[in-house]
């Protein structure tokens, strides 16, 4: 030691010695600065260059101290350098410094350090050693053998040391690494400058071409900063560089992490980046996720996979049983010049569930819940068209509530909706699971039966199905019996097409409900044939509104105590060219179906005001009105209209009313009824006791007369239930200030009796039958029609 600071302190030129130290300072600090460029993940063109750039500027740094240490050196005698020798010893140490740091960048682990670094300190004594045979002095060096082994050994330890420290993967002691090489190379020198002693001789002569020795130390401590420098400044650009890069890299991330969308960048299989989306998507964390395969999250599917189909539906696992249903997108990046995936993936979840909701709603009806038409003829139509290959036969079930209306009508919309929602309640639990009820709109529903055509088993479909809505529906404290009727059609009998099917089996329930309503009716052909009638009836009914081909009957009304006229109803008759005479039982329906009434009503009242304007004045005429007249707003404006133009007195004018216009919107009727009776008409209850709740009607509108329906009086007097009924309306009548009409009266007992309850009128066949208007002028014209017995 006291060798080794005598050698420094005494036999150097200080000044040139911190030269070397600064050199060699920088030089250790620029090979792990540089070192650890190699290490960082990038190409191996860049790696390559860092290395060799590295021991580059290691080993100038190394040679440089060495040399200007050297120059320090005074030996108080001329000495000299060879320039070839020089040259080699620079030679030695980049060779041997390439191969150590070679192997601790080829090879990981602490023993290749330890043997690399001890390489690159044997390089040190090494470049020493043949540098020191590059110098020539005027006498001879003699050699302490131990301390250049200790030299030697010294550059080797300290260079293991700096190579094990400065690339450990321990950060914190990588930064005395630079300060280990500094004293390898240090200690390596000046240990072997102890170990040399000079001895002065006259006789040795500096070999020829030696350098200068003032010269040569500016030069290469010039040259060796240059490179030390150089390899600083590139240090610092690429670290600056790296920064931009990192910023830019983390302005990307931020970029990726506002966005909506789910994103992750895959290298190759393998997941190096996912943005908060999918963190949140996942519900797991970056840290999880990052270096795991794809395939942990999107089994079955590889990068390649949707890169190449660009847009690929699959399942993102999540822990969750199901997986999360979402589109990928995939992009190719080059992150660092190595090629990447990046994939979007989107989740569906919300889209699906609101593409499931939409299809629900097209689907299905809002009020109650079952399928609608839309779904109901997909159904069919999918149906009709697998039944061609599989053969499987099915039914078609169409159904209608029979008094729908009337609850709907006199309860309200809301209770017409609340005993829906119950219908098809009770129809879900008629049916098999399998079987698809629908309601087709309004009142009408369809059940698609699954499973065959067996005949017994329809009819007990169709029997329960019938009886389940015949059972009374309690709502909001009202009991509502409301019934339906069914009609059904089989596949394939009954039709091959969806159509046809559906157009069969509305027949068929065409047909339940003309047998009365609350039954059931199977397809049968007879049943198209009816059809076809009905239609070439409206067709002619249309035509004969044209052709005029329709006059008026009338039927006397006579005072029930005096015998004498009072008047008479104008009953329609339809003469038609081929039928004959058609009964207005049979077409008005029709003609109220189809809207031709109101025109035709418009005639009957235009005529029988015409024609009985010739009556004795104290008759009146009564022209019935249906309930879809009443539907006009304007009935009231129209008759008045009417009167004017015929000028038939309207205290002369009874109009009678079935319940069915009161039923259908009261308030309106109501309304047109008192515009009516201010004109100065009359207006009767017609068929009274057949319908729902006459009484309530009677108290709500003071009606000027109520007709007792026929079916009461033909019982009479026999059958006491009818007796009390006609007795009971003709008392009612009396006590409201009402007339009473009795209807059908056909023989003497029934006149008698009615004229014994104290009836005001009487009509029928007893009296007459209906005739046509000349024949009922002639009729007036005589006295008294009969001798009434009582
Ligand atoms: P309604 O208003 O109850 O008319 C009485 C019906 O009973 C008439 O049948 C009449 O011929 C029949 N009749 C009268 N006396 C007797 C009797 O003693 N015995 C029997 N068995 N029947 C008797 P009609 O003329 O066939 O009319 C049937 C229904 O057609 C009428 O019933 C009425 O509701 C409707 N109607 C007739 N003409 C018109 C009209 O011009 N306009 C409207 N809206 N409906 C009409
Ligand atoms: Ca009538
Ligand atoms: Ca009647």
């Amino acid at each position: 030691m006291i060798q080794l600071y005598t050698c420094v302190a005494n036999q150097h030129d200080l000044r040139l010695v911190a030269v070397a130290a600064v050199i060699c300072a920088l030089g250790s600090y620029t090979t792990f600065a540089m070192g650890r460029q190699v290490f960082r993940d990038i190409a191996w063109q860049e790696r390559l260059i860092w290395a060799v750039a590295g021991v580059i500027a290691t080993s100038t740094a190394i040679w440089a101290t060495h040399f200007i240490a050297m120059l320090a050196f005074e030996p108080s005698m001329a000495f000299g350098f060879t320039v070839g020798q020089t040259l080699a010893s620079f030679l030695v140490a980049v060779l041997l410094v390439g191969l150590g740091t070679g192997i601790v960048i080829a090879w990981s682990g602490l023993a290749w350090r330890f043997i690399g670094g001890g390489i690159v300190g044997l390089a040190i004594s090494a470049m020493h050693y043949t540098g020191m045979g590059a110098y020539h002095v005027q006498g001879s060096l003699r050699w302490h053998a131990a301390t250049v082994a200790v030299s030697v050994l010294v550059g080797a330890v300290l260079g293991s040391a700096s190579m094990v420290v400065g690339f450990s993967p321990r950060r914190s002691v990588q930064r005395f690494a630079p300060l280990l090489l500094l004293a390898a190379v240090c200690g390596t020198h000046f240990t072997g400058m102890s170990a040399v002693t000079v001895a002065f001789d006259p006789q040795v002569e500096i070999p020829g071409g030696s350098l200068d020795s003032t010269l040569l130390s500016i030069l290469t401590a010039n040259a060796a900063l240059l490179i030390v420098g150089l390899a600083l400044a590139a240090l610092r650009l690429s670290h600056v560089n790296r920064q931009r890069h990192e910023a830019e890299n983390q302005r990307l991330r931020d970029l990726a992490d506002i966005a909506v969308e789910g994103l992750m960048i895959c290298d190759g299989d393998t997941i190096t980046g996912i943005n908060h989306s999918l963190e949140r998507i996942l519900g797991q964390s970056r840290d999880t996720l990052i270096g795991v395969p794809l395939q942990r999250i999107l089994p079955g599917l590889s990068a390649v996979d949707i890169s190449t189909a660009k847009e690929v539906d699959g399942l993102l696992r999540n822990g969750g049983d199901a997986g999360i249903p979402v589109r990928l997108i995939a992009q190719m990046i080059a992150i660092k010049a190595k090629p990447h995936t990046v994939i979007a993936v989107r989740d569906q979840r919300e889209r699906l569930r609101a593409e499931a909701e939409m299809h629900r709603l097209a689907h299905h009806d809002a009020l109650t819940g079952l399928a609608n038409r839309r779904q109901f003829n997909e159904a069919l139509a999918k149906r009709v068209a697998s039944r061609r290959s599989d053969d499987a036969t099915f039914a078609l079930l169409v159904l209608d509530l029979d008094r729908f209306k009337l609850v709907n009508d006199t309860l309200g919309h809301g209770m017409g909706d609340a005993l829906l929602r119950r219908v098809s309640q009770r129809l879900l639990r008629a049916v098999r699971e399998e079987d698809l009820v629908a309601r087709l709109g309004g009142d009408e529903f369809a059940i698609l039966k699954a499973g065959g055509t067996d005949v017994s088993a329809m009819h007990a479909v169709a029997e329960r199905v019938v009886d389940i809505l015949a059972r009374p529906f309690v709502i909001d404290g009202h009991i509502l019996n409301i019934g339906a009727s069914v009609g059904i059609a089989l596949a394939p009998e009954d039709g091959e097409g969806a159509e046809m099917l559906m157009g069969n089996a509305d027949l068929a329930l065409y047909g339940a409900k003309e047998e009365g309503r609350g039954r059931y009716r199977m397809f049968e052909s007879s049943m198209n044939a009816r059809i076809q009638a009905r239609r070439s009836l409206e067709l002619d009914l249309r035509r004969a509104v044209a052709r005029q081909e329709f006059t008026l009957h009338y039927q006397p009304q006579v005072d029930a105590r005096t015998g004498t006229y009072d008047g008479a109803e104008a009953l329609i008759r339809w003469h038609h060219p081929e039928r004959g005479l058609v009964s207005p039982a049979d077409f008005i329906p029709l003609a109220e179906e189809t809207g031709l009434i109101g025109p035709l009503g418009e005639w009957v009242l235009r005529t029988a005001c015409t024609e009985a304007l010739c009556w004795p004045r104290h008759l009146t005429v009564a022209v019935n009105l249906s309930p879809v007249q009443f539907r006009d707003a304007r009935l009231a404006t129209t008759i008045r209209n009417i009167l004017v133009e015929t000028r038939f007195p309207p205290a002369r004018l009874e109009l009678e009313i079935t319940e069915g216009s009161l039923l259908q919107d009261e308030q309106r009727t109501l309304t047109i009824l008192r515009e009516l009776r201010a004109l100065g008409i009359r207006i009767s209850m017609d068929d009274f006791g057949t319908g729902y709740s006459s009484l309530s009607y009677l108290h709500r509108f003071p009606f000027d007369k109520i007709k007792i329906d026929q079916s009461f009086v033909r019982r009479t007097p026999d059958d006491r239930e009818s007796a009390a009924i006609v007795r009971a309306i003709a008392m009612l009548g009396a006590s409201l200030g009402m007339k009473t009409t009795a209807e059908g009266v056909e023989t003497d007992a029934q006149s008698s009796f009615i004229a014994g309850e104290g009836c005001d009128q009487i009509q029928g066949y007893l009296i007459s039958r209906p005739v046509p208007a000349e024949q009922i002028q002639a009729l007036f014209s005589t006295a008294n029609p009969i001798a009434l017995s009582a």
